[in-house]
């Protein structure tokens, strides 16, 4: 078989066995309908319990905060769109510009029905500090919401701070946490978060499910009517196997979530190594506090889409920038915000590397790399 190395793992990552194994009794056994009251729906009734259990400890919550979605992009949505409409008299939002589209684009449809939307300038190398959010924030901000870390160049944000800030101006605080939750520690009630979106897929977990923190005692409007199921806030029947597998997923890489670092890291270094040691020119994007294994890479005058192909033929799995902008062949929002110069933002790639992967995987993509730039 012709060799395959992925290392793409900030667009998904490869479903644990474990959390596979975990779903498949709800699928093929255990298909009862948890909201029903007969003894066959027992079983899932508690599975749904027993995930939301998994996944509060996973991230220092309650049980109850925890609502199940299909993803990073409807908790998005939920939290930007019902913060706007709950409150007639703070009307306003304020989210940084290098926002995953979730954001942006659910930001873009209130800002039409006429809500102010503000969009934050990071620092160059990608930081939103207190200081930026204090210049924009007023009495009028309900929402800040500003990304854990970033799905292109890795930047881990100073969200305890953050928080503190948004919280002193009477404003809540959302952070899409979809590239950090299974990767970093992280733990709600110590950092002060008001809301937190998660996404199975981004931690081993299966695809179309995830869920969204919504800390005690915080209004949120329901994001969709119809049936009581998530306390009324989110109507549907669950799809039990996907949530047994995304609280499956969760608590193996928070139970190896140092491990994991670790290695990933050792990977990076080792990547870093082998270009060096050939005398690769490139830019690292980003600053000093950043996710293990995202390494945005920038060639000055090389073009990034060239690269990737190149790289796919060899049977190597990367990145121009974001997934959900492969098909968008202008230079990225986050690589505009940053300022990264046009020359060099042309020749960027993205590499992220999994706790799948091995030394002898980073070993191929950079000669394969060096090869293709050198
Ligand atoms: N937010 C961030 C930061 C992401 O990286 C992604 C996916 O790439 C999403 C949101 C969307 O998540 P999902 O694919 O679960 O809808």
């Amino acid at each position: 078989m012709k060799q395959h190395i992925y290392a793409d793992n900030a667009a998904t990552t490869k479903l644990d066995k474990a959390a596979f194994e975990a779903m498949t009794p709800w699928l093929l056994e255990e298909y009862g309908n948890a909201s029903q009251p007969y003894a066959f729906a027992r079983k899932p009734k508690k599975a749904l319990a027993d995930a939301k259990v998994t996944i509060a400890g996973c991230i220092g919550a309650a049980p109850e905060e925890i609502y199940f979605t299909s993803g990073g992009t409807e908790s998005d949505n939920w939290v930007i769109k019902s913060s706007a409409f709950s409150d007639p008299e703070k009307r306003a939002t304020i989210i940084s510009a290098f926002e995953h589209h979730a954001i942006l684009r659910s930001c873009a449809a209130i800002g039409r029905l006429g809500y102010p939307v503000a969009y934050m300038w990071p620092s160059d190398e990608g930081y939103i500090t207190p200081e930026i959010l204090e210049k924009y924030i007023t009495d009028n901000t309900r929402l800040v919401s500003v990304m854990f870390a970033n799905n292109e160049i890795g930047n881990i944000q100073p969200v305890r701070e953050l928080c503190e800030a948004a919280h002193t101006h009477g404003a809540l605080f959302h952070t899409d946490a979809v590239q950090a939750v299974g990767h970093i520690r992280i733990n709600v009630h110590e950092l002060g978060i008001d809301f937190l979106s998660a996404s199975a897929h981004k931690f081993n977990g299966p695809k179309g499910i995830g869920f969204l923190y919504i800390r005690k005692g915080v209004e949120l409007l329901p994001y969709a009517d119809g049936g009581a199921q998530e306390n009324a806030h989110r109507a549907g029947t669950e799809n039990v196997a996907a949530i047994v597998g995304m609280a499956a997923a969760l608590k193996e890489n928070c139970d190896l979530l140092e491990q994991n670092q670790q290695h990933i890291l050792d990977l990076e270094r080792l990547l870093l190594f082998q270009l060096d040691k050939a005398g690769v020119i490139y830019k690292r994007n980003g600053g000093d506090r950043k996710l293990p294994g995202l390494l945005s890479l920038s060639f000055l005058g090389k073009d990034g889409e060239a690269i990737l192909h190149r790289m796919d033929l060899m049977g190597i799995s990367i990145s121009t920038g974001s997934a959900c902008d492969s098909v968008n062949t202008e230079i990225s929002h986050v690589l505009q915000a940053i300022r990264l110069d046009e020359d060099y933002a042309e020749g960027t790639i993205r590499i992220s590397l999994g706790k799948d992967n091995t030394e002898k995987d980073v070993e191929i993509i950079a000669a394969a790399l060096i090869k293709i730039v050198v």
